[in-house]
């Protein structure tokens, strides 16, 4: 029997006690790692008990594992879902999700600044099974309306808080908008990564599906990879059907740690949010910074939406007085943040976009899709909220002179720093890419 909640009950509570045994084996008081790739039958009519679902249990590890369910049951009530199916990443739990809910000849609309590799997945690989996608710019209603196709659009995947500038959808209004449609079967799926189920919960706001990349917050430590889809029992039970056919399922040991995460989440996230406002306020009040992106700023493009989150997040985007250099060399001298993608973890995380998620673009390509050189994107950790203000200041006065003529001539060129930075497989030109898939189309 699960833990006994009831309606009252905070979040904070439901992150320690919700989905888990009360009783659990050897009286452990946290849910063990079940670690089998497979269970066994102790007769064939245990075996016809399952398949003819008098009994339910688990039969083979890519159908279901006991610590996995758990993790999934409290990331349900984290949700307000009535369930949850958890993937082996982020990308994992979305590619599954949009194959399963969508077929040749539907649609698809995006809010065009949803996490890019969903945006890929859309574009290139649904269009080869003949899935139509529209983009629609963030916080344009009125384009999303235009651009359902009743009969043809079955969903609507918008993602809030943004990366990298962390714009809001508003999720009531798109709620609103799917049932107004006459588009028969729409459903809305939010990516919540950023917000986490302490600062918003979609389904509360009128979403069919909730995504996250529990690799970020609800892990919170930067040592694993997850990824959950929660909503109806209905939609959740197609989904995890199509999980056993295409496999990308959670490994117990990651479903251990996401379980053990979560119990701090919500520490850790009213903790972030309040460092990540006064990192944002300070930033926003240095003269070594052009422009702070945080929805808990009142200067802010979304401020107006800021209400629906319960609180603003750890992730903070600023522009640097300068260019790619001068900004490479702010980071640089950070000694507390250090440079990784990602964001999320105790660990205070930075990164130049234009070298990092965007780096494979050219100057103009990263412009024509607002990503500046001199943008930062920052996910404060647990650390003290001084320390990090210290140390950013101390990186930010680093900059501040001319750079000296000899540290100049010492700086890579441009093309070294191709070479240098760039993975090995980053440096096949798209010809010899599309070449190596050749077989495949
Ligand atoms: N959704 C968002 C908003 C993300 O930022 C990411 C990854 O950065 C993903 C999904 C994919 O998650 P994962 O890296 O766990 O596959």
């Amino acid at each position: 029997m699960t833990s006994q909640l009831e309606k009252h009950h905070d979040i904070a509570t439901v992150a320690i006690h919700g989905g888990e045994e009360r009783g659990k084996a050897h009286d452990a008081v946290t849910t063990p790692i079940v670690c089998t790739a497979t269970y066994t039958f102790s007769s064939t009519d245990a075996l016809r008990d399952h398949f003819e679902g008098r009994v339910e249990r688990e039969e083979y590890g890519r159908y279901g594992n006991p610590t996995v369910r758990a993790a999934e049951r409290k990331l349900a009530a984290l949700d307000g879902a009535e369930d949850c199916a958890l993937f082996a990443s982020g990308m994992a739990a979305l590619t599954t999700t949009l194959l399963a809910m969508l077929k040749s000849g539907e649609h698809v609309v995006l809010t065009a600044d949803v996490y890019r590799r969903t945006r890929q997945f859309v574009g290139t690989f649904l269009a080869k099974f003949g899935i139509e996608s529209t983009l629609v710019p963030p916080g344009d209603l009125e384009a999303c309306k235009a651009a359902i196709i009743p009969g043809k659009t079955k969903l609507l995947v918008t993602e809030s808080p943004t990366n990298p500038y962390l714009r809001l959808a508003d999720i009531p209004a798109l709620a609103e908008l799917k049932k107004t449609s006459g588009a028969r079967g729409l459903k809305l799926l939010v990516d919540s990564t950023f917000a986490t189920p302490i600062n918003q919960r979609p389904i509360e706001l009128g979403a069919d599906l909730v995504v996250h990349s529990c690799t970020k917050y609800l892990g919170g430590h930067n040592d694993l990879l997850a990824g959950s889809v929660a909503g109806s029992e209905a939609l959740i039970s197609a989904l995890r059907d199509t999980r056993g056919v295409l496999g990308g399922v959670l490994d117990p040991h990651a479903a251990y740690l996401l379980l053990r995460g979560i119990k701090t989440l919500a520490l850790r996230v009213e903790r972030q949010n309040q460092t990540a406002l006064r990192v944002a306020q300070w930033l926003e009040a240095h003269p070594g910074i052009e422009r702070v992106f945080y929805p808990g700023l009142p200067s802010h493009p979304d401020a107006a939406l800021a209400g629906q989150l319960r609180g603003h997040g750890g992730v903070i985007s600023f522009l640097v007085r300068g260019d790619l250099d001068t900004t490479s060399r702010f980071i640089d001298a950070c000694k507390l943040a250090t440079i990784a993608p990602s964001l999320g973890g105790v660990e205070t995380l930075i990164e130049q976009p234009a070298l990092m998620s965007h780096y494979e673009l050219t100057t103009e390509e990263r412009l024509k899709i607002g990503i500046r050189e001199n943008l930062v994107r920052l996910s404060v950790g647990l650390e003290d909220a001084d320390d990090l203000i210290v140390d950013f200041s101390r990186a930010l006065e680093s900059i501040a002179p001319a750079p000296s003529q000899a540290s100049e001539g010492s700086e890579v060129s441009a093309d070294e720093r191709e070479t240098i930075r760039l993975p090995k497989a980053k440096n096949l030109s798209a010809a010899a890419k599309d070449e190596a898939l050749s077989h495949v189309r």
